[in-house]
């Protein structure tokens, strides 16, 4: 007689979850996604208006060959599904002193904008490559995907982490190498991708730089929803089930094991349970009617969580050919504004910005001869700042707009079809993130590895954790790493 298929729970179809269920999918689990909104993609939804696409969240797609990965478990390929189109340069970085930066897979043309800001960081530049290179190799392709369970493999991490200086933070980390102030900023303010003050993140995290020169950053035809659709169909094709506009109201507990979860009012029993949900969310929500779940609650609401985004998404009746994919747009203010927005209890008067615009890799995401955009500015999570941003967006949304027009999009206000915003009070009501962060758990040192919630709880042995909030950490490359943690713990733990 066949033993029994073995069942799995996973809540939150995120790029966490979904990699979760198609690794467990793959292996024969019979996987269950549930999610709570009526699309998949968690931070990566996306939404149609008038003819435009927008993408909510991830547009910088790096290291694709962890989502080939992905495919190539159950012998498939990813470019049958989706096609990621390179994007060039990567970045565009400017200030308000006129500098422009074009950060590019080309050394060439780097050395030649190094040297126009300060000739001495060309070879400093290549000192910080080498560096990034190294904590890249140690940190993310050794140590990316592997779950930090017990203090033991800490300790086993810690004289690497020692040899690379993990304990500077990535802006000093820059600074040894390189001298020019904007050169500095555009080599540190990586971090802030994945919710870390360049000023407090471990320069562990330096290694996004080389992460982006060794594999490229793309951008998926269709935008970032063609890629959640991808993984959607692949976990279908490979039969697992996805339950849209499905929230799980808790997670069963029985003889100390995780049972079955609860949906709409019913009771679906499973041998293993993971959450994609917010960490906070998953043991105060689901898990708060258990002593575990009340504790561990109350000891992540103590820890340091990331900023919050702003985030206004617009439609233009015009293209924008002056602008690239992405562009940094740096404020006056670096460190100072950084810490405001980490610390402070207020929106900062200025501001520095990402603004994306997808139409100039592929134009299909907007009606002909229009433009699609996202601009986003950092701002404090709702535990530092607890505004009302149902004031406070509109007039924010407005000095923005203002600032894009004078800087860099000329007659923006006038072209506008469509406009709405996302706010920090959204990342907390839409996606259930504890006070409204935007990236979980703030990356610093002594919130990694095995500082960060582990993969599989401490207390209930078949309940696992994935994406943001666990090792690695946030970000695409981060969340999938995290599927393949947890997912390799799921596999070999036998249910009982
Ligand atoms: C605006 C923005 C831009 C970003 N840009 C980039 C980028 O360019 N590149 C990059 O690599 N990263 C980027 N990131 C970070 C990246 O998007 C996230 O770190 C990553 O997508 C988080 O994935 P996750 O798996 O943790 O799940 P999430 O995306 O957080 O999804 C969790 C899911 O769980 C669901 N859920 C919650 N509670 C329940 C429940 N009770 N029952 C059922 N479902 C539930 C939620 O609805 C959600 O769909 C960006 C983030 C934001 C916000």
């Amino acid at each position: 007689m066949n033993p029994p298929v073995r069942t799995a729970a996973v809540i939150g179809a995120g790029f966490g979850g979904l990699a979760l269920a198609i690794r467990l999918q793959s292996a024969g689990v019979q996987t269950t996604l549930f999610e709570s909104r009526d699309k998949p993609g968690g931070r990566a939804y996306v939404w149609h208006d008038e003819g435009f696409t927008f993408d909510a969240g991830p547009t910088v797609i790096t290291d694709p060959s962890a989502l080939e990965e992905l495919f190539a478990l159950s012998g498939r390929k990813l470019s049958d599904y989706v096609e990621l189109l390179p994007v060039a340069p990567f970045y565009r970085l400017c200030w308000e002193d006129g500098a422009v930066f074009d950060y590019a897979n080309d050394q060439a043309a780097m050395d030649r904008q190094i040297a126009a800001l300060n000739p001495a960081d060309v070879e400093g530049y290549q000192r910080f490559l080498a560096y990034s290179r190294a904590v890249f190799r140690e940190g993310y392709v050794k140590l990316g995907a592997v779950p930090f369970l017990n203090f033991r493999s800490m300790v086993q991490a810690g004289p690497q982490l020692a040899r690379l200086g993990a304990w500077r933070s990535v802006y000093d980390a820059v600074s040894g190498f390189i001298r020019d102030e904007h050169l500095r900023q555009a080599f540190s303010f990586h971090s802030l991708l994945v919710g870390g003050s360049p000023f407090a993140t471990s320069s562990i995290y330096a290694l996004i730089h080389a992460l982006e020169r060794e594999w490229g950053v793309w951008f998926p035809r269709g935008g970032t929803g063609a890629l959640v659709q991808a993984m959607v169909r692949l976990f279908q094709d490979l039969g697992g089930q996805l339950r849209l506009s499905a929230p799980v109201e808790r997670i069963e507990v029985e003889a100390g094991r995780a049972s079955a979860v609860r949906v709409g009012g019913e009771r679906i029993a499973f041998d293993q349970v993971a959450s994609n949900a917010d960490v906070v969310h998953t043991y105060e929500r689901l898990l708060g009617h258990v002593p575990r779940g009340a504790r561990e609650a109350e000891r992540l609401k103590s820890k340091r969580f990331s900023m919050s985004l702003f985030v206004i998404h617009f439609g233009l009746r015009r293209p924008q050919p002056q602008l690239v994919h992405h562009t940094v747009c740096f404020g006056p203010r670096y460190r100072e504004l950084i810490q405001d927005i980490f610390q402070g209890d207020a929106i900062p008067d200025d501001f520095s910005l990402y603004l994306h615009a997808p139409c100039a890799t592929d134009p299909s995401l907007a009606p002909p001869g229009c433009s699609t955009h996202y601009v986003l500015a950092p701002v404090p999570h709702l535990g530092n700042a607890p505004l009302d941003w149902d004031v406070e967006g509109p007039r924010l949304r407005d000095r923005i707009l203002a600032y894009l027009e004078r800087r860099y999009m000329p007659g923006l206000r006038d072209d506008l079809v469509t406009c709405r915003i996302f706010t920090p009070a959204d990342f907390r009501d839409e996606l259930g993130a504890h006070v409204g962060s935007a990236f979980s758990l703030e990356p610093v040192l002594t919130q990694s590895a095995w500082f960060r919630p582990h993969n599989r709880d401490d207390a209930i042995p078949n309940l696992y954790i994935v994406g943001a909030g666990t090792h690695p950490g946030a970000g695409v490359p981060g969340v999938v790493g995290s599927a393949k943690a947890t997912a390799g713990l799921m596999l070999t733990e036998a249910p009982q």
